[in-house]
């Protein structure tokens, strides 16, 4: 039986009703992952014989009739910078090559408590940085719609995964786009929820006051059912936030008559470098027609202070890693340079060759902004700014229920195209860094495709903790198109 075709709430209910098994199901995914990984490198790490011996648990359940979790042999994939306890959490860096993690993450907790079977971990740009999955250490990933184009990042592992039908769902990270980027670049759904909506606990972390982990998923459905499992306060991340986890399920009804959707003029007015792909800028203006027509309002909205956005986050985030960063010395984690005749050369020569450069140099624009004399006019300066992008929505969503935009100012492009500009690389999230500063949850689902046959995603943006409202409208229009069943090609299979 082909397995690529079904929802996670269809396999999970063939399970049920014992036409399937647990079994069946994690050697086809395992199967494919041989295959087809070699020509993609979305996984580092495949876990067969646990992988076979969750889904024995599974189908022992089933067999025995007890209760079975939300998640029951669903076959997922785990970024590597979430710490799954006994495995390497790599964060695609040398320097945690061989970091095996001492404990589970809360999301991977939640995961195995609601019976799903993790497949193994994913590619990524080294620490979370990067939006093309072009700093990895272990190499890129490929886009499995076009070889020859990156997949996005720094999640681009799990969304190659996903896109390719070698998971069914997976989990990444968000810090300034990296769930919607890649899901955008590989034509598949990707939420970052609110900030403290999920728990960071075993997340590696990157910028403390932005990351979040998300679901990234081939159709709506199964990202509201994964959000579900993975939401929640939790006592080991004192950020996350004591609210009631809705029904994510409950509402994806198809019915967003009479709400009110604002589109960022700033979004569609940039130009030059910053500027929308003509392709990008059709596909999305015909899924705000599309999404008039069922029944809702849509508005033009001003958030002034979009243009500060991308400084302000690489300001932020900097700042923020290189403290976080700080933490790799050679002593309490990862890598130790054998070249070193004192204690001071063992740290320097630990941290140079572990990290690669984008990591050396986010760590050195961090330890700048934040230096004595600097502080002021660069880190500081950057947090007011930052409580401006804030107040720009907070304006906003008195007007309106949510915001919708391109995801990504263009579509996926080619290897070492941006490498030797890293600010043309920082431009492919001037869409989304302003989601995070602000905390807000947003969505990125399919929404056509470029002439050169590569997909474009729009994004949906919720008031904070309001989910519903996006993955309702995400939904509702996701039932009037058929982009995202459309299946990649050029793999060869
Ligand atoms: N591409 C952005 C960066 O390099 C976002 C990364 C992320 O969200 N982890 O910082």
């Amino acid at each position: 039986m082909d397995f690529t075709e079904l929802t996670a709430p269809e396999l999970r209910c063939l399970l049920q009703k014992k036409e399937i098994t647990a079994r069946e199901v994690t050697i086809f995914f395992l199967q494919r992952c041989k295959e087809i990984n070699p020509k993609l490198n979305a996984y580092l790490a495949l876990f067969e014989e646990e992988a076979l011996k969750q889904a024995q648990m599974v189908d022992r359940k089933i067999k025995e009739k007890e209760p079975l979790g939300l998640l029951a042999g669903i076959p997922l994939a785990i970024k590597d910078n979430i710490c799954l306890k006994d495995f390497v959490t790599s964060c695609a860096s040398k320097i945690l090559e061989n970091f095996y993690s001492p404990y589970n993450a809360t999301v991977i907790d939640r995961i195995r408590t609601q019976d799903a079977i993790i497949l193994g971990k994913t590619n990524m740009d080294e620490f979370a940085m990067g939006s093309s999955n072009e700093n990895s250490y272990f190499g890129p990933v490929r886009n499995p719609w076009d070889l020859s184009k990156v997949p996005g990042g720094s999640s681009g592992g799990s969304a190659a995964v996903v896109a390719s039908d070698l998971a069914l769902a997976a989990l990444g990270s968000d810090t300034g786009g990296s769930i919607r980027q890649p899901a955008s670049f590989c034509g598949v759904v990707g939420l970052k929820p609110t900030y403290g909506r999920v728990s960071r606990y075993g997340l590696v972390a990157f910028a403390s006051s932005l990351d979040q982990i998300g679901p990234i998923s081939k159709n709506v459905k199964d990202c509201a059912l994964l959000l579900q499992v993975i939401a929640g306060q939790d006592v080991n991340d004192s950020t996350s936030v004591n609210l009631a986890v809705p029904d994510f399920l409950s509402c994806l009804d198809g019915n967003i008559r009479g709400l009110k959707i604002g589109v960022p003029k700033e979004y569609f007015s940039a130009t030059g470098r910053e500027g929308i792909e003509p392709d990008v800028e059709r596909a999305v203006k015909k899924a705000i027609l599309d999404l008039e027509s069922l029944g809702v309002r849509v508005e033009e909205i001003s958030l002034p202070h979009t243009e500060y956005a991308i400084a302000v986050y690489y300001l932020v985030a900097t700042a923020e890693a290189s403290s976080n960063l700080a933490r790799y010395d050679g002593v309490r984690y990862g890598y130790r340079s054998s070249n070193h005749t004192n204690l001071l050369e063992m740290y320097k020569n630990s941290r140079s060759e572990g990290f690669g450069t984008e990591v050396k140099r986010r760590i050195m624009l961090g330890t700048y902004a934040l230096s004595s004399g600097y502080y002021e006019a660069y880190y500081q300066k950057a947090q007011q700014v930052r409580a401006l992008i804030r107040k720009d929505f907070e304006e906003a969503f008195k007007k309106v229920d949510c915001l919708v935009t391109p995801t990504s100012p263009t579509v996926a492009f080619k290897f070492g195209e941006r490498v030797e500009d890293p600010l043309s690389m920082y431009l492919a999230d001037v869409f989304t860094v302003s989601v995070n500063l602000a905390g807000l949850p947003a969505i990125s689902i399919p929404c056509g495709f470029s002439e050169n046959e590569l997909p474009v995603g729009w994004q949906i943006i919720g008031k904070l903790f309001d989910e519903e409202t996006v993955l309702k409208v995400a939904y509702a229009y996701e039932q009037t198109t058929e982009w995202h069943k459309k299946k990649t090609c050029g793999l060869g299979i």
